[in-house]
């Protein structure tokens, strides 16, 4: 189990760059779906058919989405010094003293290995030693000759972080990744357990969430759902930041169902369905509060489906030390089997 989520979340993946990521998800569903594809934006999708086959069959897609925050070179100075440019959420607290792969695309070699400066105390004014640097003062530095630099990097070239997976203790892993290749790997997970659905069940590993939701709608094009669960972290509160009355969810107390975010309402009666899988099969499960999802995409695209979203809590999102308990990891692997036996039943008989 490990190995693979090891695998997913340290491969390389920045929105729009997702092939890395894609290899292994494709890899991984092919020989547990009917059909599979790569679509132009770069999404993965697979089907694994009903096993009583309809002219009009139910369509329930699960969907996580590949991509990770990263960065893009903007410029290389005349000293050998990277600029860059945000790929999707950065937060700029986060980024100096990180170590960076600069994946150049000219020369030899594989990515170049470096790390996001600091300002040294004796440098600059008394405020820069209080204040966040920006993303577009921040630099990144290879520790190579200007000249070496040049002939291996070019504007545009993606820079990810070095950070790699590893576990806390028996219960807990930490990764850069996790938003959202937790959500892939429990995808890929479900779909091992998925033995003879009624409704046809689609796997969406998509690209460019990251930067608003780009990939999901050419998947919703093809696919035309009736239901829809995009699988991404939920938003753990249980932190010394949260105060208690922001508290909804917390890690370890299982996977959390979203019922509003940013950009979706649940759509009430499939969050009751999940609700009840979750309440049948005595899986441990949270009422979550979301940010935003690829359930954004599909629940509005072409006729509209019901959508919302499930996942694992993830603490501190977007930064190189996402947290996630291996038992809400299983959770949401066991809601996702679970719901794909139930689906049908959540439809009502006069949907169309
Ligand atoms: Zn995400």
């Amino acid at each position: 189990m490990i190995e693979l989520l090891q695998r997913l979340c340290d491969a390389p993946g920045v929105s729009g760059f997702e092939g890395g990521v894609q290899a292994i998800v494709a890899d991984e569903l092919r020989p547990l779906t009917d059909e599979l594809w790569r679509d132009r934006m770069g999404n993965v999708i697979a089907v694994k058919r009903a096993a009583r086959r309809s002219p009009t069959p139910r369509r329930l897609v699960y969907a996580a989405h590949a991509d990770e925050v990263g960065m893009m070179v903007s410029h290389v100075d005349d000293q050998g010094f990277v600029r860059f440019r945000a790929i999707g959420g950065l937060d700029a607290r986060t980024l100096p003293s990180q170590r960076v792969l600069v994946h150049g695309t000219v020369g030899e070699g594989g990515p170049l290995k470096g790390v996001i400066a600091v300002q040294a105390g004796w440098l600059g004014t008394p405020e820069d030693r209080t204040r966040v640097f920006p993303v577009h003062e921040l630099y990144i530095d290879l520790g190579r000759p200007a000249d070496d630099v040049r002939a291996r990097v070019q504007v545009g070239d993606v820079v990810t972080f070095a950070a790699t997976f590893d576990r806390l203790n028996d219960d807990v892993v930490v990764g850069r990744a996790f938003d959202d290749r937790v959500g892939v790997y429990c995808l890929i997970e479900a779909m091992h357990r998925i033995e003879a659905p009624d409704v046809d069940v689609y796997a969406v590993c998509t690209a460019q969430e990251e930067v608003g939701v780009r990939g999901m709608p050419t998947a919703a094009h093809a696919i035309e759902a009736d239901l829809a669960v995009a699988i991404d972290g939920a938003l753990p509160s249980d932190t010394p930041y949260a105060q208690p009355h922001e508290r909804q969810c917390a890690l370890g107390e299982g996977t959390g169902i979203y019922l509003i975010d940013n950009r979706t309402i649940g759509s009430p009666r499939l969050v009751q369905g999940l609700i009840d899988a979750c309440e049948r099969r005595g899986i441990p499960y949270q009422r979550n509060l979301g940010g935003g999802t690829d359930a954004s995409e599909i629940q509005r695209h072409g006729l509209g489906a019901w959508a919302t979203t499930i996942g694992a809590p993830t603490r501190y999102m977007h930064s190189t030390v996402q947290l996630c308990h291996l038992a809400d990891i299983e959770a949401t692997i066991a809601l996702l089997a679970a719901f794909a036996e139930d689906a049908a039943g959540v439809l009502p008989a006069d949907w169309r």
